[in-house]
């Protein structure tokens, strides 16, 4: 008896967690390999925009090399093609970069006496060609000793115009998820890989995250959260220095400076693919998991 009202509480709170980040159709589906051709085939998700591929070029603003430090050397792998990655030549992912390149990952060193001091930093930033379209730089936002930090790629129209991470729908549904795992939006911290929007919301591009990751980096030494949630191929690209796709990494534990790292969708694909909720919640189901047993 006990057994089955522990299930039928799982459940219960399983179809309550979905409901609340949105899943409409919580069962009876059937899985694509059951469904006609037609229909599986419509059901397929849309793989998620990739990135642009940017040819290498190594440059890194000064003061970034305060932050970065580390060399080591991947094993070779046989018949390997090599390929530049968003990131320049920086790879850290032993199944996907050539061994040949260096690893360069962030070694996170807290040099700041606040968050302010960064923001002050930055100041009224011109350091890369986003300013120049930008109302307001995006900072990020939330509890400065956040034990969850959640990053972003870059600001929309919305945070362009209010200065905030993460308010427009796309902000909306992430206040969902964080809702689903127990914390809400004062708890966490949210900030992105560039602080001012791209025009058209587009990706990043490789020079202007160059510029920019070191006061993401820095904001992440002062706050030595225990898990950084990267949404989308951006942010989890920025920080594992891979070119491993979100789609492929997904889901999994990573690690950076010690810090757990787990990759999952951005709201704002989300939004565009709702199929793709169920396994966000898979992935932020970890990440409550994982936040209970430190505060156990
Ligand atoms: N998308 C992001 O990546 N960041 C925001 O702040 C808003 C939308």
């Amino acid at each position: 008896m006990e057994d089955i009202a522990g299930i039928a509480r799982q459940i219960e709170e399983q179809l309550k967690f979905y409901r609340e980040i949105g899943v409409a159709d919580i069962g009876g589906s059937a899985h694509p390999s059951q469904l006609p051709a037609s229909s599986a085939s419509a059901n397929r998700a849309q793989p998620e925009a990739q990135p642009p591929v940017i040819e290498p070029v190594v440059t890194r603003p000064a003061r970034a090399q305060t932050y970065l430090s580390g060399e080591e050397s991947m094993p070779k792998k046989k018949d390997q093609v090599e390929q530049p990655a968003l990131f320049g030549d920086i790879f850290a992912d032993e199944n996907q970069e050539p061994a040949s390149k260096k690893i360069e990952l962030p070694v996170l060193k807290s040099q700041d006496a606040s968050l302010e001091a960064i923001r002050e930093e930055i100041g009224d930033c011109v350091r890369c060609k986003l300013h120049e379209h930008r109302t307001n730089i995006v900072f990020g936002e939330g509890n400065p000793e956040a034990k969850v930090v959640f990053i972003g790629e870059g600001p929309g129209a919305d945070e362009d115009a209010t200065g905030r991470p993460f308010v427009g729908r796309a902000g909306q549904l992430l206040d969902k998820i964080i809702a689903a795992i127990g914390l809400k939006r004062e708890d966490v911290y949210i900030a992105n890989v560039v602080k001012c929007r791209p025009p058209g919301n587009r990706t990043p591009e490789r020079d202007e995250v160059a510029t920019c990751e070191q006061f993401l980096f820095r904001q992440l030494a002062f706050i030595q959260p225990a898990i950084i949630v990267a949404l989308g191929s951006p942010a989890f690209q920025c920080l594992l220095r891979t070119k491993e796709t979100i789609t492929r990494a997904r889901g999994e534990w990573r690690e950076w400076n010690g810090i757990k790292v787990m990759p999952t969708f951005h709201p704002a694909y989300l939004l565009r693919s709702p199929e793709k909720k169920r396994e966000a919640w898979e992935d932020m189901k970890k990440v409550r998991d994982r936040l209970n047993s430190l505060q156990a």
